[in-house]
């Protein structure tokens, strides 16, 4: 059982419930959906065709939608696309205009204002590169650095630049309230900056009545890198979008800064994902590169909580092999993985209180005594929570009777959570975690399990006992 969590983007070559059901049943925690490629019609037929998997397979996966946030997109090219040669100058239209490989027009027409002249501006995930040259009434003139082919919608960056767009536009804040009303469990945060972006997202989540949606901001510039501390305070887990991050940033700082953040979070006990091309020569082939597995492995070994397909998923040949493929990859990273390194990490920073002294217990009672399963019945889901941080090498199972405290606990590393009838007696409790854990992870007669809590569950809110259970 694996206990990394993989999360996969949903798009056209996996909206159909036959390649979905294969994504679940091969190791899919979390189906994600980038609300800047997917329209709302989109959202509910997966979001239903997901929940009615769940019941089919007695599974939990969970969803996350982004939001588009402030990103600017090219317009439309004729047939598509056209190619720009290193070299030339070309003009950037802040007006809707079909593009060629001397124009093209940009989805937010203050662009011009916010740019200066000798700025860098990046297309195609920064496969393109144009610097400007000039400013003319109502376009940019550049000169191609780096020429390449350019599609329809794909996204710009401006290099070192905070646009003046507000971070939530209406049409964001109508996402929002879809997310809310779709009952969504996570929400990602696309081009955060600074913590004020979050605490508005929060803000309007509030306003909504909202206390369910839990909220992750993508880094993928620069000035999230360097208030990373604060968003990751305020946040529930933050994304290491390294698509966007490559871009925004010499690529080469890329895995220095995934290690931190993977490092950061896990001292806190916040979720971390590591996005983008993990996987991403098996969008057109049946096996990945050594490179990519070596790439999984290792964000296993740093001790993330989830690792994140897009385009291997989405528009890939393969989206059920690749996350067959990645599970193995998980699977198999995770014998190597230093437990002891990582629970002492995790006690060096946790609190002395009651609650962080028996979570640490328990992982490590459950490593010396090679337990099958640490099993913790919860409201909230803050003891499953807690014992994640310390990640043991044991799965996690985490029973509740609230379906969002279930939904919610899927991304966390090693926690496999399950929907229960309220418990009424200690004894209940305890004959409830052997019969899931014989259930879940196999549990036989002779095996051990550590049952972790707090009881009475309604009354107390924070981890009182812990019990060691031969079956
Ligand atoms: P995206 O975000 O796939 O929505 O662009 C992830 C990334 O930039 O890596
Ligand atoms: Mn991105």
């Amino acid at each position: 059982m694996k206990k990394t969590k993989i999360i996969a983007t949903i798009g056209p070559a996996s909206q159909e419930e036959e390649i979905l059901k294969g994504l679940i049943l091969n190791g899919m925690n979390v189906a994600r959906i980038n609300l800047t490629h997917a329209s709302h019609e989109f959202c509910k037929d997966i979001i239903q065709k997901i929940r009615k998997l769940n019941e089919k397979y007695h599974t939990h996966v969970s969803i996350m939608l982004d939001t588009k946030g402030p990103d600017v997109i090219v317009g439309k090219f004729e047939n598509g696309s056209a190619y720009l040669n290193t070299g030339d100058k070309i003009r950037i239209y802040m007006n809707d205009l079909l593009g060629d490989s001397t124009k093209f027009s940009v989805s937010y027409p203050y662009l011009i204002n916010d740019v200066k002249v000798n700025d860098t501006i990046k297309v195609s995930d920064g496969l393109i590169e144009l610097q400007v040259l000039d400013k003319g009434h109502d376009y940019l003139l550049c000169e191609v650095i780096i020429g390449g082919f350019i599609e329809n919608h794909k996204g710009v960056n401006v290099i070192g630049t905070k646009l003046s767009m507000p971070f939530l536009s209406p049409e964001d804040e109508e996402d929002i309230k879809f997310a809310h009303e779709a009952e969504v469990d996570f929400l990602a945060l696309t081009h955060v900056s600074c913590v004020e972006d979050v605490l508005e997202v929060n803000d309007v989540l509030i306003n909504l009545g909202d206390d369910h949606i839990a909220i992750i901001p993508k880094i993928e510039n620069e000035r999230a890198v360097d208030a990373i501390d604060e968003i990751i305070d305020i946040s529930d887990g933050v994304m290491i979008a390294r698509g966007d991050l490559g871009v925004e940033l010499p690529f080469e700082r890329v895995p220095g800064i995934q290690k931190s953040i993977i490092n950061k979070c896990h001292r806190v006990g916040k979720v971390s994902i590591v996005a983008t091309e993990m996987m991403s020569s098996m969008e057109n082939a049946a096996r990945p590169t050594r490179a990519e597995v070596s790439d999984v492995a290792s964000a296993v070994a740093d001790g993330v909580d989830a690792v994140m397909l897009s385009g291997e998923t989405t528009i890939g040949k393969y989206p059920v092999e690749t996350i067959d493929v990645m599970t193995k990859i998980i699977e198999t990273a995770e014998h190597e993985v230093n437990y002891y390194e990582l629970v002492d990490k995790a006690y060096r920073t946790e609190k002395q209180d009651t609650t962080g002294s028996i979570a640490y217990s328990v992982v490590d009672c459950a490593s010396r005594l090679k337990a099958c399963a640490i099993v913790t019945p919860t409201m909230s889901g803050y003891t499953s929570r807690k014992i994640s941080r310390f990640r043991p090498s044991c799965p996690i199972i985490a029973l509740s009777p609230d379906e969002k405290t279930v939904q919610n606990l899927t991304i966390y590393y090693g926690i496999y959570p399950e929907l229960i009838k309220p418990i009424k007696s200690f004894d209940e409790m305890m004959e409830k975690s052997t019969t899931m854990a014989k259930q879940l992870v196999g549990a036989e007669n002779g095996d051990r399990i550590v049952v972790t809590g707090g009881y009475p569950m309604k009354q107390v809110k924070h981890t009182n006992f812990m019990k060691i259970e031969d079956l």
